[in-house]
Order: structure tokens, then sequence, then C-alpha cells
């Protein structure tokens, strides 16, 4: 065990490393073989504050934190795992495997044709990389040095960004983009900055990229920074190094009179139960910031209502505000995670009806689809059709938002493009409205057809 201060210092467990974990050489054999397999294709990383102090290592496989941060065989295809397994247990050339890799990965790919113009703003006829704008009011601004996080997510579909294919990352190395951007539309009100996640960077480099934004010529724009180190590092706020410059310079943007609203991630109750967890918040809170709580909605990990009513009822009582319950897209492993619209509804419902109206001020469940933030108010039965209740939280263009809507009850329907027009109607309301109502600098990407699997890079946190 390592002493105090030892733990306290951030030390990434990889593949590379994993073994010297006494909690994993415990393991069954065929747990410890799958993290080798699927780790030859998807990236894996979890930290000694995720093993040590949020996974109960006697509940393994089935706990929800390490679903959560660590791979299994069942995430990839049957024949894509086999095909790995015998190039690893043969300790095949490294080449071999990467190529490999590459070919599963690129069957699993997030980035489809057009995903990476899609929402991509441009100025001057020049592609900003590493920003988005799809919502009138919120730039997206994915800063180069942020591509990373203390920890990876088995599900999550930015894999794209750490795996090291130049090719689909979304990079940014300056603010003069995003500064020039914003001065060219001034109906933009908000930065959202993601990744990634940007507090893996130093509070020097935050500064760098946030500061520019702090002139009074952007007085305006108000800051977000999507985060999942509050749940995997909350020492990122308390005892590392960095920790108090962070806080003042969260201070600066707060005592200029700008909200800053750090998106939390938070997955699972006992992200919040650690002390540091907690003093994460109090300190965050303490410069004016504040933390909103959001996160999708994942099999095995929190497809459970009980854990989000904890979860919303624990951030509350700490001064967390509940944002978004988020239905996962499609991505590689997604198969593994996949619940079904109806089923988010009902965990969500359910989740809901055991809070007091402090915590109901979570939405969900929603998917980050092509027309925009759908949310699935419920089921319901009209005129005799069994139907999916819709309307659209946030969309491009910003007359279609909170217009309900109806589609066909389908019981398996797991994302937004399962989806028909209930009543007999050819298409939804949307569809015939124009795409642009908004006079920004994107370019209009390829539609999806209803049927495609929809692949988009949208935001967790
Ligand atoms: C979710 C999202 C936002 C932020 O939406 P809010 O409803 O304001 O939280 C902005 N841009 C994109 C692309 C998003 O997916
Ligand atoms: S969900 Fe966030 S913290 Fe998790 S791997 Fe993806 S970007 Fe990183």
């Amino acid at each position: 065990m390592p002493d105090h201060a030892e733990s306290n210092r951030y030390r990434a467990i990889t593949r590379a490393n994993i073994n010297e974990l006494p909690e994993w050489r415990r393991l069954p054999e065929e747990l410890r073989d799958g993290l080798q397999v699927v780790s030859a294709v998807l990236p894996f990383k979890t930290n000694a504050y995720v093993v040590r102090e949020l996974i109960d290592w006697d509940r393994v496989p089935d706990d929800p934190i390490f679903a959560l941060t660590f791979l299994q065989r069942e995430m990839l295809d049957a024949a894509d795992y086999a095909q790995m397994a015998e190039l690893v247990r043969s300790d095949a050339p490294k080449a071999q495997i990467k190529a490999t890799a590459d070919e599963i990965r690129g069957r699993l790919s997030p980035h489809p044709a057009g995903q990476m113009t899609h929402n991509v703003p441009s100025l001057g006829g020049r592609a900003l990389a590493g920003m988005q704008h799809k919502y009138r009011e919120t730039v997206l601004f994915f800063p180069a040095q942020g591509q990373t996080c203390h920890a990876y997510c088995t599900f999550c579909f930015r894999w794209a960004q750490f795996v090291g294919n130049p090719s689909t990352k979304f990079e940014s190395r300056e603010t003069a983009d995003l500064t020039a951007y914003l001065r060219a539309h001034p109906e933009v009100r908000e930065v959202l900055v993601t990744g990634g996640d940007p507090m893996v960077m130093k509070a020097k480099v935050l500064a760098r990229y946030l500061e520019p934004l702090l002139t009074p010529e952007f007085e305006h724009i108000d800051i977000r920074i999507g985060t999942k180190s509050v749940a995997y590092w909350p020492q990122r706020f308390v005892t590392d190094a960095d920790a108090d410059p962070t806080l003042r310079l969260f201070e600066r943007i707060t005592a200029n009179g700008r909200h800053l609203a750090i998106m939390g991630h938070y997955s699972h109750p006992r992200e919040l139960s650690t002390e540091v967890a907690q003093r994460a918040v109090a300190r965050i809170r303490s410069t004016g910031a504040q933390i909103r709580m959001q996160s999708p909605l994942i099999r095995r990990v929190n497809d459970d209502p009980e854990a989000w009513a904890q979860l919303w009822r624990a951030g509350v009582r700490l001064g967390c505000i509940p944002y978004y319950m988020f239905v996962e897209r499609d991505t590689g492993p997604k198969r593994f995670f996949e619940v079904p619209l109806v089923r988010a509804w009902e965990v969500f419902r359910a989740a809901y009806q055991r809070v007091s109206g402090l915590a109901r001020t979570v939405r969900g469940p929603t998917m980050s689809a092509f027309p925009g933030k759908v949310l699935i108010d419920g089921v319901a039965e009209i005129a005799g059709e069994r139907v999916f209740a819709l309307q659209l939280l946030q969309a491009r263009n910003p007359s279609l938002v909170r217009q309900p809507f109806y589609a066909k009850f389908d019981p398996q329907a797991s994302w937004f493009s399962d989806l028909r027009p209930a009543f007999g109607a050819e298409q939804f309301f949307f569809e015939s409205a124009s795409e642009s109502g908004f006079e920004s600098g994107f370019e209009s990407g390829p539609r999806e057809g209803r049927g495609e699997r929809p692949l988009h890079l949208e935001i967790v946190h």
C-alpha cells in the first residue's frame, strides 16, 4: 500500500502496469485476459483513486465503477475478440496487432463520413478545428491539450481522440480562432470547454485559453467546463499542487461577473461518497462557480432509479444542480451498454419520483441526435395508438424547441434513428422545417437518413 502522500499523487494505471495491482492479480483469469485483449483495441486507463476508493472489488465484475472503467471481453464482437485474442496469446508482432486493432476500430469508428465537418464552424471559408457550433447560444471548444482524461469510461465515444489517430482529432492550438469566431458571432452567449477532459490541463494552460474571454469585449460570454475530474480525480481541486491556482482562476472568472459552470460528469452516487470528492465540490463552490451534474444512462453502471435518486439527492445537499440524464449514443461497445429508450424513460421517471423539487431541475432522458437534443417525455396512448411523446430541448433552429411531437412506440428502439413518426405521418414536424434557423458559420454536413446509425460527436460532459 502506498503511503498517504503517495496516494495523493496522480498515477495512471494502464495495460502496461495493471499487473502490479494486488486487487487485479486476485481476479479470475478470464477477466484479466479480457482486459489485455480488448485494450489492444480500445483505450484503457484508470487510476489508484478509482481502483482503491470507488470500486468495490468484492462485487467485481458487477461493480458499477468497475464496469465504468474496466474493459471486458463482451465489449468487442465475438469474432473481433477471438481474432485479437489469438494475436495477443501468440505474442504476434506489434505491427500485426496494430493493423488488426486499426481495422476493428475502423468498423467501430465514431466518425463516419462527414462527421469531421459537421457543425464545425468556419471563418472566412476556413474550418475551425477544435470548435463545434450546433446550437445558437453555445460554442463547444476542444482545447488541444485537454484530449485525455484521468481515467477512461468504457462506453465513451471519444476514444478516437485518445488512440492517437490524428485524422480524427479535434484540435485547437490557440484561442485566436475562438475569439475571432465569437467576435463574428455575437449571438453566442457561452463557451463550453470540453475534451477529453479539460481539467487534465494545468491551471496555467487553462488560463491561456480562458483569460482572453475575460476582456470587456466578451462580457456577454459565460463559461462552462465539462469534466469528469470531479469524480475520477477530485484531488485535482483539493490536494494537487495545481489545485489552488485552479481555484484562483475560477475566482477570476466569477469576479468578472461571469457565470462559471462546472458540468460535472457524475455517473453514480459512489463518486460523491468520498471525503475528497465532497471537499472538491465545496472548494469549487467557494469560488462562486456552480456545479451541474450530468451523465449518460449506462447499463451495468447506473440503469437503476435508486442510484440516480441517491446521486441527485447527494448532489443537491452538496450544492450541485442536477442537469441532464443522457441516452448513450451509438459507439463501439454500445451493445454491451445499450438501454432501450423505453427503459431509459422508466429509470428516469422512477428516479424523478423519488426526489423533491430541488433535484427536479434534471431533464431527461435526452438524446443528442441529428435534429437536436431530443427529450423523451414518455409513453402515452393517443387515439388508440401507443406513442413516444418527444420534444427538442435544443435544435439548430431555435423555433423548433419545445414543440411536442410523437413517434410510434417501439420497445426495442434504442436511438432516435430507430423511431418513426406516429399517426401515419410521413415525417417528423422538423423534417420539413428549415435547418438553419440562425446565421452561424457552420457548414451543414450530410443528413443522416432514418434507419442509419447516427454518429455525431456530442458532449457527455
Ligand atoms: C448538449 C449540447 C450543448 C449544450 O446544450 P445545453 O442544453 O445548453 O446544455 C451544446 N452543443 C452541443 C453540440 C450539445 O450537444
Ligand atoms: S466520458 Fe469523459 S471522462 Fe469518460 S472517457 Fe469520455 S471524455 Fe473521458
